[in-house]
C-alpha cells in the first residue's frame, strides 16, 4: 500500500467528505487521526473500523483545540499528512449577515487550516518530508450568492494554498487544494429542494457528488504519484467549473 504505516491527521472526519476521506486514507496504509467536535458517536464507531486509528475531540477553531489535536496525533509518531477538511456554512444574504456569522464561518474554514498547519509544520520540516490538503470549494473559485462569509473563508485557503506551497517547497513538502462542488452530504441535506435541483441544473453532468468521488483524489494527491505536484487547486464538480 502506497501510504503504509504514514500518519494522517483528518480534522472533521465523523461525516460527509472527511470521513469518506478517512477510510480511503486508511485503504491505503495510514493511520488515521479521525477529528470530530460534536460527533463523538460517528468518530469512535469509525475508529473500530479503521485499523490503527484514532478518533480525537477537539475544536480546531481554537488554537488550544489544535495543538491538542496535534499532540493526540504526534503520540502515534511523526505526522506526515493534514487534511483540513473541517468546515461549516452559515449561509444567508450579506445585508443580513450578522459579525457572528461571519467570524464563526472565517474561524472554522480559514483559522482552522491555518493553525492545524502551524502545528503540524515544523515536524515536517525537520524531516523534509510532509503533504497537506485543503478542502476547500468552488464558492471560494467563483462565488456563490448566499455565502459571501463561506465564499471568502474559502478563497482565503486557496491563496494560503498557494503561498505556503511556495514557501516550503524547497523543504519537500507540498500542499495542495481539493475544490469539491456540490456533494451529498449532512451540510447539503440542509438545504430547500428547489435549491438542490436549480444547483443540479447547472451540473454539467446533471447530478450531484458523493464523498466517495472526492476522497480517492486526496488519496492520490498524498502519494507518491503527486510527488512533482503542488500550489494547485483541483477541482471535483461534475464538470461546473470547467
Ligand atoms: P459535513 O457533513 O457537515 O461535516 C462537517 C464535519 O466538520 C463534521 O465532521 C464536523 O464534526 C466537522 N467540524 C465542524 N466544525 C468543526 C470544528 N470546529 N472542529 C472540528 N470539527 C468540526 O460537511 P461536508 O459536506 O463533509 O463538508 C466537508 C468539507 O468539504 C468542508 O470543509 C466543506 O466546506 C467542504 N465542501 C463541501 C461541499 C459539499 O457540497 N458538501 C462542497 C464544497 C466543499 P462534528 O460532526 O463532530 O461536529
Amino acid at each position: 500500500m502506497e501510504l503504509s504505516g504514514k500518519i494522517a491527521i483528518v480534522p472533521g472526519a465523523s461525516r460527509g467528505i472527511g470521513r469518506a476521506i478517512a477510510v480511503e486514507l486508511a485503504a491505503a496504509g495510514c493511520r488515521v487521526v479521525i477529528n470530530y467536535r460534536n460527533g463523538a458517536n460517528e468518530a469512535e464507531t469509525l475508529a473500530t473500523q479503521l485499523p490503527g486509528s484514532l478518533a480525537v475531540q477537539a475544536d480546531v477553531s481554537t488554537t488550544d483545540g489544535c495543538e491538542y489535536l496535534f499532540k493526540a496525533a504526534e503520540a502515534l509518531g511523526p505526522v506526515d499528512i493534514l487534511v483540513n477538511k473541517a468546515g461549516i456554512t452559515d449561509d444567508t444574504l450579506m445585508l443580513r449577515m450578522t459579525d457572528d456569522q461571519w467570524d464563526r464561518v472565517l474561524n472554522v474554514n480559514a483559522s482552522g487550516p491555518f493553525r492545524m498547519t502551524r502545528a503540524v509544520l515544523p515536524g515536517m520540516v525537520s524531516r523534509r518530508a510532509g503533504t497537506i490538503i485543503n478542502i476547500v470549494s468552488v464558492s471560494g473559485i467563483r462565488g456563490n450568492a448566499g455565502q459571501v462569509n463561506y465564499g471568502a473563508s474559502k478563497a482565503a485557503v486557496i491563496s494560503m494554498t498557494q503561498s505556503l506551497a511556495k514557501e516550503i517547497a524547497r523543504r519537500n513538502i507540498r500542499v495542495n487544494a481539493v475544490a469539491p462542488g456540490f456533494i451529498s452530504t449532512d451540510m447539503t441535506a440542509r438545504l430547500p429542494d428547489e435549491v438542490i435541483q436549480g444547483a443540479t441544473a447547472a451540473i454539467p453532468m446533471r447530478r450531484v457528488g458523493k464523498p466517495e468521488e472526492v476522497a480517492p483524489l486526496v488519496r492520490f494527491l498524498c502519494g507518491p504519484g503527486a510527488s512533482y505536484i503542488t500550489g494547485q487547486v483541483f477541482a471535483v464538480d461534475g464538470g461546473l467549473t470547467a
